[in-house]
């Protein structure tokens, strides 16, 4: 494997990035040696670690589209990551050209990329922001001035919960993304679970992870992950494993036995 030559300014390639780590798991090339010896070690604990990844990725794109299929054309997008295939906004315009995307990352690496390749139109921006902040995503003006809170939009939340350790910040801003949503919009939730993996399993792994730019990974249990759906209609087929929802071939390998899990849903504000 090559090093990456281009190391944008700010970003030190010696500290693991979780969105380049991601991007190793999706076999994508934005990674640097410090990413993709952490992802092995991560691979060794959990040896469906990639099928999970991929499965997690594949879940977003067939969630876009159902709900666009439904009629939603604004998208906030948490956590977005690298830019990779079937993008946000590219799933949304197959069904609904024009649909307004806002992707959100507080990774330097993932603004850097996305910028260059996600804000491709004037219906697509992307907006550094914290969520840990849920004000400040929230209330963010090129947010707010870009999607209209009037209308119903769908906000996804994937594979990126697990990065914030604090139940109360989690829960704080789940609760204040749905006090924003209007009658008719879905929140997309997908988290890691600890799956079949042993406790000195997890431990290892949630050291690896406290090691790298996110400084942790805190997996829920299916209680924890269910609750951010409470008062939202669950879209069938529910909260499941993102291997599960609506795949039209489920293939038991990506399942990946012994490893953890990472359960999704998606929930329409009644
Ligand atoms: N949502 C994408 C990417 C998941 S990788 C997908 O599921 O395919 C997780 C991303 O969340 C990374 O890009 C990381 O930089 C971002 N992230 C982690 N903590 C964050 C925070 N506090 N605020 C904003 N983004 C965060």
């Amino acid at each position: 494997m090559t090093e990456q030559e281009w190391v944008p300014a700010g970003v030190d390639p010696t500290v693991p990035s979780v969105a380049r780590m991601y991007d190793y798991l999706l076999d994508g090339k934005d990674n640097f040696a410090a990413d993709r010896a952490a992802a092995a070690h991560i691979m060794q604990l959990s040896p469906n670690a990639k099928e999970i990844a991929q499965a997690n990725r594949a879940f977003l794109g067939r969630a876009v589209h159902a709900v666009a299929e439904s009629g939603i054309r604004q998208f906030l997008d948490l956590g977005t990551g690298l830019p990779t295939q079937e993008n946000v906004h590219q799933v949304a315009a197959r069904v609904s050209p024009g649909s307004r995307v806002v992707y959100v990352d507080n990774d330097p690496i993932v603004l850097v990329h996305a910028r260059a390749l996600l804000a491709e139109n004037a219906d697509t921006i992307v907006v550094e922001a914290d969520m840990r902040e849920p004000k400040a995503v929230l209330g963010h003006p090129e947010i707010t001035g870009h999607l209209d809170f009037g209308q119903p939009l769908a906000v996804l939340m994937l594979a990126v919960l697990h990065f914030i350790p604090d139940d109360d910040v989690v829960e704080g801003l789940v609760r204040g993304v749905r006090e924003v949503l209007p009658s008719g919009s879905y929140l997309i939730i997908s988290h890691v679970t600890v799956g079949e993996l042993e406790g000195d399993v997890v431990g290892e792994g949630r050291e690896v992870y406290s090691r790298t730019s996110a400084g942790n990974l805190t997996p829920r249990t299916r209680e924890q992950v269910a609750g951010f759906f409470e008062g939202l209609e669950l879209m069938e087929p529910g909260l499941v494993s993102t291997t599960e929802w609506r795949a039209e071939v489920l293939d038991p390998s990506l399942a990946g036995p012994g490893g953890a899990d990472i359960l999704c849903g998606v929930g329409r504000v009644p």
